[in-house]
């Protein structure tokens, strides 16, 4: 079994070991080192990535018992090579794990919930709890996280015997397989953990709760600490900065800038509305009373200013047709009648325009696809 350096040293990045084994699966080669510091994926944290004697390892995974390391290209059996697991990435996860340790000890002295869910992807962390609190009270959880970061205390880890274990209270994420090892935040918290941490609470940096759901019983908390933290901020702060330089508003008064905004625009919406109805009474004006079918087309109006038209315009002729569109996008229309008993023609008129109307003997609406020429011509021989 490989040797898991990485348990005894979460700072060991570079470290030579023996390939045991390269082989080809797919389209990826695996790697078996007799020693590793690259930490597989397991307990819902990703697994490392680095170089391998100069080759790319993409992830680390366990394969059964053993821990490979994968790659697109093969690493030759051989002894002594360079390893060197990417620190960065490894670093912030490092940061975020920790900082979940410290919110679930609070979460889990104050309100007696125990964390039953962990994921730390590239891009998110999340982990669930049994048990739900208020907006205020993660306030208050946050805020003791940070206090602890702030008061750098010692991480360390360690593999108890079985009797030391029994005299020790530890938080523990289901059952534990194996020899158990505990991470301890001294005068915070003991869990059993396999997962690299850092060594002292104030290499964490900074924890950030980004927010919190109901979520199966209990929550669902969104959180980042650290590298991962700043980054966010950083992306936060280029958002608001483009959203000030939009509504021509200083950073502190993008929030104002927006309402303002939504009040002017309602203000346009009414103003449309009022303007379209005069325009629409002007249209129904300009339409002649006469015994025979009119057609009456009109881009940009909707299948409501569609409906007036009709209720203005029924009376005066036989059937009042009205389409808005144009020939390439096709049309919306809208058919009243106040003589006519329009469902029985209705499937006609679906057939002629190429579309699909549906409603009530005095008035239908629907689609159509036909051309402008081709609709005039059907409800002039309708
Ligand atoms: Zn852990």
């Amino acid at each position: 079994m490989t040797e898991k350096l990485y348990d005894n040293d979460a700072f060991l990045f570079n470290f030579k070991a023996n390939v045991i084994k390269c082989e080809k699966r797919g389209e990826k080669f695996l790697t078996e080192l007799d020693k590793t510091a690259f930490f597989p994926e397991s307990g819902g944290q990703f697994g490392d990535s680095g170089t391998i004697d100069g080759v790319n390892i993409l992830d680390t995974q366990y394969d059964g018992d053993r821990i490979v390391h994968i790659s697109t290209e093969p690493i030759t059996e051989r002894k002594e090579v360079l390893c060197e697991v990417e620190f960065e990435q490894r670093f912030r996860k490092m940061q975020n794990h920790t900082g979940e340790h410290i919110v679930s000890s609070i979460m889990h002295r104050r309100f007696g919930f125990n964390n039953v869910g962990f994921h730390l992807g590239k891009d998110e962390m999340t982990f669930d709890f049994d048990g739900e609190i208020t907006k205020e009270q993660m306030a208050q959880v946050e805020k003791e996280a940070n206090r602890i970061v702030c008061e750098n205390v010692s991480v360390r880890t360690y593999y108890p015997t079985e009797n030391e274990l029994d005299a020790i209270e530890y938080r523990s994420k289901g059952e534990v397989e194996g020899k158990v090892r505990i991470v301890e935040i001294d005068g915070v918290d003991k869990c059993a953990c396999c997962a690299p941490h850092v060594s002292r609470t104030g290499q964490i940096g900074i924890i950030k709760i980004l927010g919190f759901i109901r979520y199966k019983g209990g929550i669902r908390i969104r959180m980042l600490c650290g590298l991962d933290a700043l980054d966010d901020f950083k992306q936060r702060i280029a958002r608001e900065e483009e959203i000030s330089h939009l509504l021509c508003v200083p950073q502190s008064e993008t929030v104002r800038g927006v309402k303002d905004l939504t009040a002017q625009n309602d203000a346009l919406k009414y103003k449309n509305t009022v303007l379209k109805k005069e325009l629409i009474q002007k249209y129904a004006e300009d339409i002649l009373t006469t015994k025979k079918n009119v057609c009456f087309f009109k881009d940009g109006l909707d299948m409501a200013d569609l409906r007036e038209m009709c209720n203005l315009c029924a009376e005066k002729c036989k059937i009042f047709a009205a389409f808005s569109g144009d020939d390439t996008n096709g049309y919306l229309m809208v058919i009243a009648s106040k003589t006519v008993a329009l469902r029985a023609i209705a499937s006609d008129i679906s057939t002629a325009c190429r579309g699909k109307c549906g409603g009530s003997d005095a008035m239908l609406s629907g689609r159509a696809t036909a051309k402008k020429d081709e609709i005039i011509i059907f409800f002039e021989e309708i």
